[in-house]
């Protein structure tokens, strides 16, 4: 019995690669490079990579840390030309240069970005105006150009009052992604909803609950709800931190409501995560489905 054991290892072990069985590739998976907020305390600034079919394809946000976390997980950015900005506060772009860098020195040949980011509003630049601030002929970091592949950017505003209509921005080869305006204070933000073959995941960004009937319309039915979790449910948190974000109870809510299928929590702080029993309980109280809390370097396939 033990030799004929070793036989059958043997022989699976000496098949040749193209012959043996090769594990299913996820159609869609979400790599978190960062799970953290504003705050330093060893986790990254928000930030995200969609592999499509097995490959990295698209950046949702870049906060501090993106570049190290790349770095770490040596992923290949070779295919990702898409750049999903949920809004322009530095712990979701503060690493923007620092990925086209990384980009340009790791792969070969010219590199075409499209950008997507919120419209401009007070304090904060358009995406096109931030985009050409850093990489523009003009702009701080201009020498990038010269310095790996050649790069061209098409960075498109995204609509950010709150009655503007869910958009199609993506649709090529079965990958799609919409978005739809939120509000997360002062700051112009949108999510993201990016479906492959069938699979669904949804990020929501930072926001604040008056976003949440906009929010529960583009999570419908997804596999996957990528949600911001960076207050405790009043009165835990600062008072004017509700402004900005979504309590874990609401959360809950509109998780439920949207019928998404699973819950990952991100953009943690400290008291967050020191109250992860409560916070499960509060989100809980209306949310039946699975619900987790994202680390740095977490890979999470999406759906099945
Ligand atoms: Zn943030």
């Amino acid at each position: 019995m033990k030799t004929l054991m070793a036989l059958a290892v043997a022989v699976v072990v000496l098949l040749p690669s193209c012959l043996r069985a090769a594990p299913a590739k996820p159609a869609l998976e979400v790599v978190v490079l960062g799970s953290g907020g504003p705050r330093p305390f060893g986790r990254a600034g928000s930030s995200f990579i969609v592999l499509v079919g097995g490959r990295p394809r698209i950046l949702v946000d870049a906060g501090p840390g993106a570049f190290l976390r790349i770095g770490e997980l040596d992923l290949d950015l070779g295919k990702v030309d898409t750049v999903l900005l949920t809004h322009l506060h530095i712990d979701h772009s503060g690493d923007l240069p620092a990925f086209f860098n990384a980009r340009a020195l790791t792969s070969e040949g010219p590199v075409a970005y499209r950008v997507f980011g919120p419209d401009g509003a007070g304090l904060f630049p358009k995406t096109s105006r931030f985009v050409n601030l850093l990489m523009g002929e003009d702009g701080a970091f201009a020498y990038q150009k010269t310095f790996g592949a050649p790069e061209t950017f098409t960075v498109r505003d995204l609509a950010i009052s709150l009655d503007s209509a869910r958009t199609k921005i993506v649709d090529e080869d079965g990958l799609v992604v919409e978005e739809i305006a939120t509000h997360h204070g002062d700051c112009p933000s949108v999510a993201y909803r990016i479906s492959y073959e069938s699979e669904v995941v949804v990020f929501s960004g930072d926001m604040d609950a008056s976003a949440l009937p906009n929010l529960v319309q583009l999570a419908r039915n997804a596999d996957l709800l990528i949600f911001n979790c960076a207050v405790l449910d009043p009165p835990g948190s600062p008072s004017q931190l509700y402004d900005l974000h979504t309590p874990p109870r609401k959360i809950g809510e509109a998780a439920h409501e949207s019928g998404v299928k699973s819950l990952l929590l991100s953009h943690l702080a400290p008291d967050v995560l020191g109250q992860k029993t409560a916070v499960r309980k509060s989100i809980g109280a209306s949310y039946g489905g699975p619900v987790a809390f994202a680390s740095d370097k977490m890979r999470v396939p999406v759906g099945k």
